[in-house]
């Protein structure tokens, strides 16, 4: 399998090598030349199979021969063997016709361990076969630089650099990043906020003196291998409710587009989803792109749902490729003219991208109130995002009321509510507990580094603490 870029300009890859290169150097993001098919009895077949033997089929086809089967199977058990509960993925019953696919209870508590441990084992066998070192460096909302350090934390060939920006994650956040006190792992407060982070990470791999003499990799969601890992728990949970002879439908909590992309995908390779629906806060440019009003920035405004507070999403960059018809050119114009302000997208385009999607908001109000309802109405206890997602999905599944048969609505919960005790606790009136495994996390000593929002000065940085 070859990976090629959004912006047609990089070479060719492996899935090896696109998977330690992460940007494309035309500063595309890569994709497989040809979405890999399953038929419907392969779909049907995956019934009953426990989540890493579905995680091998539904990934195997990307990966070619970078691993053996049973090298491949080594990884993905070893990659969840750590997780918090048997299933993996579990998924509850809200109400008639809605689900709830648990997906934080990997070591961080959010959704981003399923990628990122993945990820952690991949590179260390690539790596360990090769016989070389890469750094590491992340953008982070919370979530994502929690979830590296935790997978790639002690490992000999990596060390980590995340960017996060300063005041503006939780606290249970912040300690998942500063408590590890391994010596290849490094936590950045950066003093801007994410953009500014996405846009330091971003320079940094333009920058190719320092991006070659650091050997820079990236598992930001721009990396395809995470990507790749998300597509599996659409088909776990889909067959659960009875696909492939049954749709289903998704709402995902979504900030860079990674997670929510990851089920079109599964949609493309067989999987047969009804609608996929975009919940996004207060920070929508999401939802007006997907509502007819262009992808224009705003300014990022904080919210309880931290993690989704974002403006540029960098993953649409693909769902953009698919809407223009594969056409690098016309998503290298567009990403020119984000970099002044945004872009109109074309009416065929709209078209296709509406196909797959379609979106909501939901205000700070609704997605307490949300949390509230939702402990009231099933006893679940939901995280920000989460809410954010169920709120979106009701809206969804009234307005398809009346319209024939009923396709049940997965939402996917993209992490533990303990992770955001505050905005749970405002909301609710209780204070959800962390899970027994990490208790301590607030008495462990804290470890980080202030930097400016200035590239000299964060790349000065990177080498300096590289070296020691
Ligand atoms: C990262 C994250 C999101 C957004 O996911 P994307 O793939 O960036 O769209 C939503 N919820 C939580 C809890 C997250 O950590």
């Amino acid at each position: 399998m070859k990976y090629i870029s959004t912006r047609g300009q990089a070479p060719e890859l492996t899935f090896e090598e696109a998977m330690l290169t992460g940007l494309a150097r035309d500063g595309g993001l890569y994709l497989p030349a040809e979405i890999p098919v399953m038929s419907f009895d392969d779909i049907a077949g995956l019934a009953g199979l426990s989540y890493e033997e579905v995680a091998f089929r539904v990934m195997q086809p990307y990966i070619g021969d970078t691993f053996t089967d049973a090298e491949f199977r080594d990884i993905i058990a070893r990659a969840y063997n750590g997780f918090g509960h048997a299933a993996r993925a579990p998924l509850k019953q809200l109400s008639e016709g809605q689900f709830l696919l648990e997906l934080f209870h990997g070591p961080t508590l959010a959704f981003k361990d399923f990628a990122m441990q993945l990820i952690g084992q991949l590179f260390e066998a690539a790596l360990s076969r090769r016989g070389e070192t890469v750094t590491i460096v992340g953008a982070t909302s919370g979530d994502t630089g929690s979830a590296a350090i935790e997978a790639f934390r002690g490992l000999d060939a990596v060390n980590v650099f995340i960017l996060f920006p300063h005041g503006r994650v939780s606290e249970v956040q912040r300690r998942q990043m500063t408590t590890p006190d391994d010596a290849n792992v490094h936590a950045i407060a950066l003093d801007g906020d994410f953009d500014d982070c996405q846009a330091r990470v971003k320079d940094m791999f333009n920058h190719f003196a320092f991006r070659d003499e650091v050997r820079l990799a990236g598992v930001n969601s721009i990396n395809f291998a995470r990507v790749l890992a998300q597509v599996v728990y659409y088909f776990t949970s889909a067959v659960a409710l009875g696909a492939p002879h049954r749709k289903v439908s998704f709402t995902v909590p979504t900030g860079n587009f990674g997670d929510i992309f990851a089920g079109y995908l599964a949609k493309r390779m067989g999987l047969p989803i009804d609608r996929l629906v975009v919940a996004t806060n207060q920070n929508d440019i999401l939802h007006r792109c997907l509502s007819g009003q262009g992808y224009f920035k705003g300014s990022t405004i904080p919210s309880v749902s931290p993690s989704m507070d974002i403006q540029v999403s960098s993953n649409f960059e693909r769902a953009l490729y698919y809407a223009y018809g594969e056409d690098g050119r016309a998503v290298s114009q567009l990403m020119d003219e984000l970099s002044s302000g945004g872009f109109d997208v074309s009416q065929g385009a709209m078209e296709a991208l509406r196909e797959s999607f379609s979106s909501g908001r939901a205000s700070e109000e609704e997605t307490l109130s949300t949390i509230a309802s939702t402990l009231a109405a099933t006893g679940e206890l939901l995280c920000p995002h989460s809410a954010v997602g169920v709120k979106v999905a009701e809206e969804a599944l009234r307005a398809s009321d009346g319209a024939g048969t009923k396709v049940p609505m997965i939402t996917l919960a993209t992490a533990h509510p303990a992770k955001f005790p505050a905005a749970v606790e405002e909301a609710s009136g209780v204070h959800p507990p962390l899970p027994s495994r990490m208790s301590d996390l607030y008495e462990m000593p804290e470890r980080l580094s202030r930097v400016d929002n200035d590239l000299a000065a964060i790349e000065d940085h990177i080498k300096r603490h590289i070296a020691s």
